[in-house]
């Protein structure tokens, strides 16, 4: 069976955390999307981690963790990532990358950072992890993908000097930076080929085998469904689709097979990054949720950037459960709420004197104002708890409100950021 977990929000909804949970009772966990630009933190036995490329099921002995086609693959940041966990005392994990996934290149890095550089006080603020100009460059049909390590050397090579002409063009005329040597190019990927070699492997027949073989499949996603580049809030959205649905491709299985969308949602609202964000708050309420938020605090897992803070958006959410198609929902991070004597919930937009509860395009939600229904804060620490009955009655009515204007069952509700704390509510 395939279950998916993705997000409903921005990101950082603590999807890691459900999947590293879930992935006990998996055999496979698979990255579809995105690269090493966004990160999930998990914390479990062997300590704390922050894991950009790698799939959160790496902790288990018993799971195959597998890189699918549609990730942008960094190579080096894949190697180190697995040393890392292995000089933690994590037993080496097993790890399978697609020969369809795509090589995220040097160039993509410099990329990245220049054109920020150039548009500066217009910039995407980008991780600068090159996955903008990766995904352009697989489109624009000039990527290059893992099989092609193992093809020909000299074709290997010519397509280099090709694609190095291009974009030297940019480098000398645009940035006026110094220009790439396509030689060095060519080195740095003969030794990618040493790097990624005892992983290769035709994922989507594997995982065609497992899937006939009744195995459980986990795919997991990045990000949330507001940063997907059709469904977001394009254009500060990331470059590869975060939907559940996509998974499927990037995962390289059919999509019928996808049968269950456990869509994380966060009980308040983070965004790293520009982009619209209607129910943000700012000063000294946001501060202070920003430093009790997540575990440690609010602030970026791969940048350490402190992330932008608002009260939980009932619009933003329920379209984000929607696209993502959501069969269920785990709502995260709620024992943060515990201090506040009143929680606003964004429950409609008001455009041009209007209020509206669906979730509009971009020019239209720079001009949204939100509408907030308060509900009372239950003033209680809620960690610890094991039981939905005995949870707070106050706390239950936020959730269950929630609940309702998601139209989304909630299954279960995170209140710790430990591999345990979790009230299953089935
Ligand atoms: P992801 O990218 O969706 O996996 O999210 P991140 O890992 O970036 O952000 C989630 C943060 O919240 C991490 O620091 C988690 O350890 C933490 N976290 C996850 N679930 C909970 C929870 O229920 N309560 C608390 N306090 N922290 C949580």
């Amino acid at each position: 069976m395939v279950k998916a977990i993705v997000g409903a929000n921005w990101g950082d909804e603590g999807k890691g955390k459900i999947t590293d949970m879930l992935a006990e009772k998996s055999d496979i966990i698979v990255r579809f999307q995105g690269g090493s630009n966004a990160g999930h933190t998990i914390i479990n036995d062997y300590g704390k981690f922050a894991l950009h490329i790698l799939p959160s099921g790496v902790f288990y002995g018993h799971t195959t963790s597998i890189i699918g086609n549609g990730v942008a693959l960094n190579i080096p940041y894949l190697i180190n990532e697995i040393k890392d966990l292995v000089s933690k005392g994590v037993p080496e994990p097993k790890i399978l990358v697609s020969d369809r996934a795509q090589i995220l290149m040097p160039y993509h890095i410099l990329f990245d950072q220049y054109e920020e550089e150039r548009l500066g006080k217009k910039s995407f603020g980008s991780t600068k992890s090159g996955i903008a100009p990766f995904y352009s460059d697989k489109y624009a049909k000039i990527g290059f993908q893992v099989s092609e390590l193992f093809d020909d050397e000299e074709a290997l090579k010519e397509k280099v000097y090709r694609i190095m002409e291009t974009k030297n063009v940019l480098v000398e005329h645009l940035y006026h930076k110094e220009k790439i040597d396509p030689e060095e190019i060519f080195k740095t990927l003969l030794d990618y080929r040493d790097m990624i070699r005892p992983y290769v492997c035709d994922t989507s027949a594997y995982l065609h085998e497992a899937i006939k073989e009744g195995k459980n499949i986990l795919l997991e996603g990045q990000l949330g469904s507001l940063k997907d580049p059709d469904f977001g809030i394009y254009p500060m959205v990331t470059s590869s689709s975060t939907l559940a649905s996509y998974g499927a491709i990037g995962a390289g299985i059919p999509g019928y097979e996808i049968k269950d969308i456990v869509t994380v949602v966060k009980a308040y609202s983070s965004a790293v990054g520009a982009g619209e964000f209607v129910s943000e708050i700012f000063g000294d309420e946001a501060d202070e949720l920003r430093r009790r938020g997540g575990d440690g605090g609010e602030y970026g897992a791969t940048t350490g950037r402190p992330r932008r803070m608002g009260w939980f958006d009932a619009v933003a959410s329920r379209y984000g459960c929607r696209m993502q198609g959501a069969t269920e929902v785990a709502l995260t991070v709620l024992d943060v709420l515990g201090y506040l004597d009143e929680i606003p919930i964004c429950i409609g937009y008001e455009i041009d004197g209007k209020v509206t509860r669906d979730f509009p395009t971009t020019h239209l939600l720079k001009k949204a104002k939100p509408v907030y229904k308060v509900m009372p804060g239950w003033k209680e620490e809620i960690r610890g708890i094991k039981e939905y009955d005995k949870l707070p009655q106050k706390c239950r009515d936020y959730i269950e409100f929630i609940e309702k204007e998601l139209e989304v069952p909630i299954t279960m509700v995170s209140n710790g950021p430990g591999r345990h704390e979790i009230i299953y509510r089935k």
